[in-house]
């Protein structure tokens, strides 16, 4: 496997200790992101230039490794070229979040062909860049997927029955947990923040996907209906509402399941 480090831990490089890594990742204060590009240049670029921001980097230059060294450690966010040899970057993304892995990914792309970001944001990630970008548009994509775990670090939200731990991404209703996807804990994250109040379509959107995606607003009602079929319909009573035409609302106390407008 070959992976790299920032330039504190190069002593890892000569003989590469899991265990040492894994360790000084979970003692960094930084934001730790992890590259996955193959392009030597641009890899080096992306590496030195977040390091100088403060980031705490690792890479890897192919799909395969980059898969093994994002299961193994923790991250804040991925960056992950989409043109990758051994796995691609799709393949990767399909794989990460098979193995119910949440890390917030940053797609970059070589064309700004819209069927190759819908495919990537329909796998998982949660924005993308195409290729040439400047630094400060990617530095602010990265603060803006690893935003909502920032602020909402150890702050556990319950309201009717239901408890939200977003540092522990469990969600959990009835004494019963229950597993979401990210996209789905990031809209009940959005909503449980100020249950009894309406919160709009855009602001969810916004939420979930970024201020800068091309999503539409069927692609929130598809979402939120997946987010009922799991939290709603398994206990017979609902604490998602909906505002027709105007949004959605999470429930101070669970009702009987009606879907009807509030
Ligand atoms: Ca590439």
């Amino acid at each position: 496997m070959f992976f790299n480090c920032e330039r504190a831990m190069n002593s890892f490089l000569q003989s590469p200790n899991p265990a040492a890594i894994a360790l000084t990742l979970k003692n960094t204060v930084a934001m730790r992101i992890l590259i996955i590009e193959d392009e030597p240049r641009m890899l080096e670029l992306l590496r030195v230039g977040l390091y100088e921001h403060g980031y705490t980097v690792m890479t890897a230059a192919d799909g395969e490794t980059g898969l093994e060294v994002a299961t193994t450690y923790e991250f804040n966010a991925i960056v992950l070229d989409i043109g990758l040899p051994r796995l691609n970057g799709y393949e990767l993304m399909k794989a990460l979040r098979g193995r119910v892995s949440w890390t917030p990914v940053l797609m970059l792309t070589a064309r700004d062909a819209e069927d190759d970001i819908i495919r990537g944001l329909d796998l998982g990630a949660d924005d993308y860049l195409t290729k040439p970008f400047s630094f400060p548009e990617l530095v602010a994509r990265l603060q803006s997927i690893t935003r909502p775990s920032r602020e909402d670090a150890g702050r556990t939200l319950r309201s009717a029955d239901v408890v939200l731990d977003p540092d522990r991404h469990v969600v959990i209703r009835n004494s019963k947990r229950i597993d979401l996807s990210r996209q789905e804990f990031l809209l009940l994250t959005c909503l449980m923040r100020c249950p009894g109040q309406w919160v709009s379509r855009q602001t969810l959107m916004e939420f979930v996907w970024g201020p800068n995606l091309p999503v539409s607003h069927g692609a929130l009602d598809v979402l939120v209906n997946s987010l009922r079929a799991k939290i709603d319909a398994p206990f017979h009573k609902e604490v998602i509402g909906t505002v027709r035409g105007s949004g959605y609302l999470f429930k101070r106390a669970a009702c009987a399941a009606e879907r009807s407008a509030q």
